[in-house]
């Protein structure tokens, strides 16, 4: 049954190896990625297609519109390697427009583990009723709330105990918010970022 993906697969590999002989004996000496990207696991949206990477240049954790609980500990446990072993240089909170998980955040038709895994999304559309409300149309709305979805994983992120301690002791380590348009293949910055060099990379 998986036997296209095998063939792909050698195919894959051969056409790899053909280009640079190297390149698997390099990769499997060293994992040295510049960047941990928490993204949605929608299968429009892969970390190293979109950001036009390499593998080995970064380290990936997806889940359900890419939420950021305070106690996931998978998401903790990936994001305490990234930084302290890997010392990626740019953790990046990558959101996208027509988020399914987000629409499911506020239809109000989803139940169980699911309900409860976006369950803070949808408390961060009553926070932001308001000024969604704004919004005539439900499609921009959504899109705003996915943006705002990335920038609370920011903060999220930015209080783990693993960013400050990093902090403290004066690791150059920067988290981002990106939000990623499926309809135009475009990420764009939501200049929400937190990190001991930000000013330095503004200057
Ligand atoms: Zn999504």
């Amino acid at each position: 049954m998986l036997q296209d993906i095998f063939d792909r697969n050698r195919a894959w590999a051969a056409a790899i190896a053909a280009a640079d002989p190297d390149y698997f004996a390099r990769l499997a000496a060293l994992q040295n990625p510049e960047f941990f990207w928490i993204g949605c696991s929608d299968s429009r949206v892969p970390a190293n297609v979109v950001a036009g990477l390499q593998p080995g240049e970064v380290f990936v954790h997806r889940n359900v519109a890419n939420v950021v609980h305070s106690s996931d500990m998978n998401l903790l446990a990936t994001l305490e390697f990234a930084v302290e072993v890997l010392k990626v240089r740019h953790v990046i909170v990558c959101g996208h427009y027509g988020c399914g998980g987000v629409r499911a955040s506020v239809d109000g038709h989803t139940t169980g583990l699911a309900g409860h895994w976006i369950e803070p999304i949808r408390r961060l559309a009553h926070r932001h009723a308001h000024d969604l409300a704004r919004l005539a149309d439900e499609k921009d709305r959504l899109n705003r709330l996915a943006e705002l979805n990335v920038a609370e994983g920011v903060a999220r992120i930015a209080e783990t105990p693993i960013l400050r301690a990093a902090w403290e002791r004066g690791q150059r380590v920067t988290v981002h918010g990106l939000i990623y348009g499926i309809a135009d293949g475009r990420l764009r910055d939501m200049r929400c970022t937190v990190g001991a060099d930000v000013q330095e990379l503004a200057s």
